[in-house]
């Protein structure tokens, strides 16, 4: 027993990460049970978890792929995004969120956010496309971001897509599990194609995996294509069928597949996910609660559907009590606080479009003023299964004194 450490006051706390998997016996027995099985890939896990997804969701055809990026990739491909294309997303996501049109060789540009809800906003992707259709600029897909796992305005944007002659990818790497207008986000409803993420601060996880959600069999039949190779052995689409051993190559694809460990952690995890969001909507209420009092904004929830609560994104006040301006320098200062008291806060999202990626594509600061003026007031604080209320405490009291000591208290 010489190992185990006994809190003292001179241990510093553990750390909390701002977002971690939660992990059980029945899973790792899950995964076990695969490698003692004949196949480590292209077995039966892979079916049976993109049909427990699309039976869960509500959706007619599920695409399982070695990661979300990867799915992102091939719903482009999947629905021809191609060189001279435009495709319009979020500044407030993961840059995997347009990167994946870059993939297809097409040019991506941005919608600014709602400052409520910190999604793409419905209202500025009307007046954007308006413009564009005066310039003859218009997308050919737009990719709406549910963030932090509540849903967009989706009825809104199909209304648009249906008026503006759009395709519609929901990038729902936050959103499983979420819902929107009493069905659940991946029911493709208002849009094309719906992709989740299982990499391990998402809600469920399959260590690093994706998912392409669809109702539209054609669409279905490409993605899957695209993720193998772009081969196919459907007997009605082969130019000849000499043998069972025959397989034919029509279009260039990728080698996007989900290994059956994957798969099997993946299943394992659905059976949880009401579960654990049910848990991380205790742990939003506790924070209301214990951040009731300090002068932050916390984030808002839309009754038109229940979030899955990925993050919990904080913002900073844009003035003091005073009046004077908060600097950018004051939010360093609340993170570096947090993390120096070993507590994982993260910034989510730095604005895609002022990666120097995109800044060399022509974007600068100053394009989507709403997502960097959100980026330079958020923090996310931790949200994950398994956080306890104890954590929640540590984690307020250590941001009041931090608070405080930026004069914002
Ligand atoms: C995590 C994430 C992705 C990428 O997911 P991977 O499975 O890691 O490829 C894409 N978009 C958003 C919004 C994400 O949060």
């Amino acid at each position: 027993m010489t190992h185990s450490k006994k809190h003292t006051d001179s241990m510093p706390d553990a750390f909390i990460p701002y977002g971690r998997q939660s992990i059980s016996e029945d899973d790792i027995n899950a995964v076990v049970d695969v490698l003692r099985s004949d196949f480590l890939t292209q077995g039966p896990c892979v079916e049976a978890f993109e049909q427990a997804v699309a039976k869960k969701v509500d959706a007619h055809f599920a695409v399982a792929a070695n990661s979300a990026t990867s799915a992102l990739h091939m719903a482009c491909l999947a629905l021809g995004v191609t060189e001279g294309d435009r495709v319009w997303t979020s500044p407030n996501t993961f840059i995997a969120s347009a990167n994946c049109a870059r993939y297809c060789g097409a040019e991506v540009d941005f919608v600014d956010i709602d400052p409520h809800t910190y999604n793409l906003c419905a209202d500025k992707l009307a007046e954007k496309l308006a413009h564009a259709k005066h310039n003859n600029t218009l997308p050919k897909v737009v990719i709406p971001v549910h963030f932090a796992g509540q849903s967009c305005d989706m009825q809104a944007i199909h209304r648009l897509a249906q008026e503006y002659g759009f395709r519609i990818i929901e990038d729902a790497s936050h959103a499983i599990g979420a819902t929107y207008q009493q069905a659940y986000v991946g029911a493709c409803q208002y849009s094309d194609i719906c992709v989740f993420s299982f990499h391990p601060v998402k809600i469920i996880t399959s260590g690093e995996g994706g998912m392409a959600l669809t109702n539209q069999p054609h669409l279905a039949k490409q993605l899957r294509t695209f993720a193998h190779q772009g081969t196919t052995k459907c007997a009605d689409e082969l130019t000849q069928t000499p043998g069972d051993w025959y397989y034919e190559q029509h279009i260039l694809g990728f080698n996007y597949r989900m290994t059956e460990m994957q798969a099997a952690l993946g299943l394992s995890q659905l059976a949880k996910l009401d579960a654990f969001i049910d848990q991380r909507h205790q742990q939003f209420a506790l924070y209301a609660e214990l951040l009731a009092n300090l002068p932050i904004t916390r984030p808002f929830q839309q009754d038109s559907g229940h979030s899955s609560l990925h993050l919990y994104p904080i913002l900073l006040p844009s003035n003091i009590k005073n009046g004077q301006k908060v600097e950018p320098s004051a939010r360093k200062a609340i993170f570096d606080a947090l993390r120096s008291a070993n507590i994982g806060t993260q910034v989510h999202y730095i604005p895609v479009h002022t990666q120097p990626y995109y800044q060399a594509l022509g974007f600068a600061w100053g394009d989507f003023p709403i997502a960097e003026d959100y980026y330079q007031r958020t923090l996310s604080l931790p949200l994950f299964v398994g956080l306890t209320s104890e954590q929640q405490e540590r984690v307020v009291a250590v941001l009041a004194c931090a608070l405080a000591e930026q004069g914002m208290l």
